[in-house]
């Protein structure tokens, strides 16, 4: 990451450590993927049942592959075939990981979902749920962090999963009611009603879309 870059977004961290502070969540800077690793990891305890609906920022700083090796009973969805039976374990697990599609400056959460399965986990089940997420996730206001949401993150996951979304075909969102659309459920997380449930590292890094 470029020093000037990183010196913005130390700043710029603090201000949103602030907001989410005062939220009821919990916000941690970390300067790079290693130190993102640690942070996440402290706040996971050993013997922990910890699960995950999806979040490439939760694996580029190595988060998922941590916890599969070590003494924490990680259940990854991927590996259940019974997708109904892992989306529910989901709600009773210790520690629910995503990433985010988008956070604004004051600590305001912004996620889009199609199955719905991770917005519901974040809004409710898991014990603690802990975010991942990059600096370049980060939006001025609830406005652009849902324009970040629908125009960057949705047409690369769209593309990513191979869906018949107008904007898999032209990169940015037509608002579509297309069977394949992933914007069905939008979560806005503006407080949390449960002290130490909620807690985001921001990562001077680009992590995920
Ligand atoms: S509403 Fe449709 S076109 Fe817009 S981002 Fe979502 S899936 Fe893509």
């Amino acid at each position: 990451m470029n020093e000037n870059i990183g010196k913005r977004n130390a700043l710029l961290a603090q201000k949103i450590i602030g907001g989410l502070s005062s939220r009821n969540m919990t916000g941690y800077y970390a300067e790079n993927r290693d130190e993102a690793l640690r942070v996440a990891l402290s706040l996971i305890p050993e013997g922990s049942t910890v699960t995950m609906g999806g979040g490439m920022s939760v694996h580029e700083i190595g988060l998922s592959a941590a916890l599969k090796q070590g003494s924490w009973n990680f259940i990854d969805r991927d590996g259940i075939e019974d997708k109904r039976a892992a989306m529910l374990a989901a709600y009773d697990a210790d520690v629910f990981l995503s990433g985010a599609n988008a956070i604004t400056e004051d600590g305001i959460l912004v996620n889009i979902d199609g199955n719905a399965n991770r917005v519901s986990a974040i809004a409710q089940g898991p014990k603690k749920v802990l975010f991942v997420v990059g600096m370049n996730k980060v939006a001025s206001d609830v406005d652009s962090a849902v324009k970040r949401a629908r125009n960057v993150a949705a047409p690369i996951n769209a593309q990513r999963f191979g869906l018949s979304t107008p904007c898999a075909r032209t990169g940015s969102c037509m608002n579509c009611k297309s069977p394949d659309t992933i914007c069905c459920q939008f979560l806005i997380t503006r407080y949390s009603k449960h002290p130490g449930r909620i807690h985001v590292i921001l990562v001077n890094d680009v992590l995920g879309f």
